[in-house]
């Protein structure tokens, strides 16, 4: 066994990240924005590139010495490209906010109207809610569901541009199980002069795998995170159209941004390369069948999913008619250690903070290498949660079959056995 330099130097953060990691590894992650990186984006991500200032972009920047960081930025944005066929790539944002806020600054003017998916309908803070910025400094106007399908309502999306003449439609959700038709947008912002920013932050792994309809072509600005299903870092990305280019990129920096995370452009380079390959395809692809397993599995125990189902990696589950909140419902099933999040459905009753509804995700799962097996018997289990609650000798047998899941499909094996640099078991490589 090998002792980290973190545990010389700092036991109670050492400690803290080894529960996290065991966190992690023993219980069932199923918040649809969470992934689990591999040993070789940590690495990147861990590494002396974070020394680096390199204010300015690959070729000129405004310190020496950055030969290599822009060998890693050039990377990135050339995989980058190449997976998304975009004409222009900026992976500098530390975040989808910021990557959000960049094409508002490139774009809009303070008192500008956004017109983007209602919060409570599975839009996202910053496409205009008056809690974030892009609320405060921009007018914020929304368009949602329709009550009957819970999918876009397309007629209500050109009444509300028709009306409110936003010189932005922001097209993307947080909680939104069904496929987005953009070129339906396109046409709705050309009748109004609008461009269009497709924040596809939580399907970008879906839509470099060819498994959701790409918006590249119909959209001036596509922005991401790379920490969700495209499963690199926690970071952000901005796509756009050449003629967009210069602008945007003098948005990020010197605009809103200081120096780049160039140790996270590292990984994000890595997490590219990883999506580019066949086997990203096939990842992508179980992540979809395994969400829509689960899907049937709670529809034929009599559970109502948002818009019915899911094309997707994630699904909404309306509890209204099973007697317990979506908060109660986070918490017991946090309890039997399958990790979820309480989610309003469309025209909730109840408040964010207690919520209708749950938002269950098969891309951290999928990771491990769960397959449809596993799923039918994760959303038995979810079921007998919801059901059985009050039952506690239920509720332990639950959380000793998630117990046995986790045990079967490893995670960061090495990490726990606090066997540091002795390689990666993450990934579906370690399923078996
Ligand atoms: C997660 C998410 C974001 C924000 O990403 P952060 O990295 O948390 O800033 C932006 N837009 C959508 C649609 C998201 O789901």
């Amino acid at each position: 066994m090998l002792t980290s330099s973190l545990e010389k130097v700092d036991p109670e953060v050492a400690d803290a990240i080894l529960q996290e990691t065991r966190r992690q590894a023993g219980k069932l992650e199923m918040i649809a924005s969470e992934n689990f990186v591999s040993e070789a984006v940590l690495e990147a991500q861990g590494s002396v590139m974070t020394n680096k200032y390199a204010e300015g972009y690959p070729g000129h920047r405004y310190y020496g010495g950055c030969e290599f960081v822009d060998i890693v930025e050039t990377l990135a944005i050339e995989r980058c490209k190449k997976l998304f066929g975009a004409e222009h790539v900026n992976v500098q944002p530390h975040a989808g906010v910021q990557a959000n806020m960049a094409v508002y600054f490139a774009v809009l003017e303070p008192g500008d109207t956004i017109l983007g998916m209602d919060l409570s309908h599975g839009g996202h803070l910053s496409h205009g809610s008056p809690v974030s910025f892009s609320g405060k400094f921009y007018k914020g106007v929304f368009y949602g569901v329709d009550r009957k399908t819970e999918t876009i309502d397309f007629n209500e999306v050109e009444s509300q541009a028709k009306k409110h003449k936003p010189k932005i439609i922001v097209v993307g959700a947080s909680s939104y199980p069904r496929r987005i038709d953009y070129t339906k947008f396109r046409e709705i912002a050309d009748r109004v002069g609008a461009v269009i920013m497709a924040d596809i932050a939580h399907i970008g792994g879906l839509i470099a795998a060819g498994l959701h309809p790409s918006p590249i072509s119909n959209c001036e600005f596509v922005t991401m995170t790379t920490h969700k299903t495209l499963r690199g870092p926690r970071g952000g990305l901005i796509m756009c159209k050449k003629k967009y280019a210069e602008a945007l990129d003098n948005k990020i920096f010197p605009g809103m941004q200081g120096g780049p995370l160039m140790h996270i452009i590292a990984a994000k380079a890595v997490a590219f390369k990883e999506a580019l390959s066949e086997e990203f395809k096939i990842y992508q692809q179980q992540i979809v069948k395994n969400a829509a397993v689960i899907a049937d599995e709670l529809l034929a125990r009599g559970y109502r999913l948002v818009s019915g189902g899911t094309d997707t990696h994630l699904l909404l589950v309306d509890l209204s008619d099973r007697g317990i909140t979506g908060k109660a419902a986070q918490e017991l099933l946090d309890r039997t250690g399958i990790t979820i999040n309480k989610n309003r459905i469309p025209f909730d009753k109840k408040s964010p903070a207690v919520t209708s509804g749950i938002r269950i995700g098969t891309p951290a799962v999928t990771t491990r290498g769960m397959k449809e097996g596993e799923m039918k018997t994760i959303a038995r289990l979810i079921s007998d949660v919801l059901t059985y609650r009050n039952d506690e000798n239920r509720l332990r047998a639950v959380r000793e079959e998630v117990r046995n899941l986790c045990e079967k499909f490893t995670l960061y094996h090495a990490r726990i056995n606090n066997n540091y640099g002795n390689g990666g078991t993450a990934g579906t490589q370690s399923a078996g």
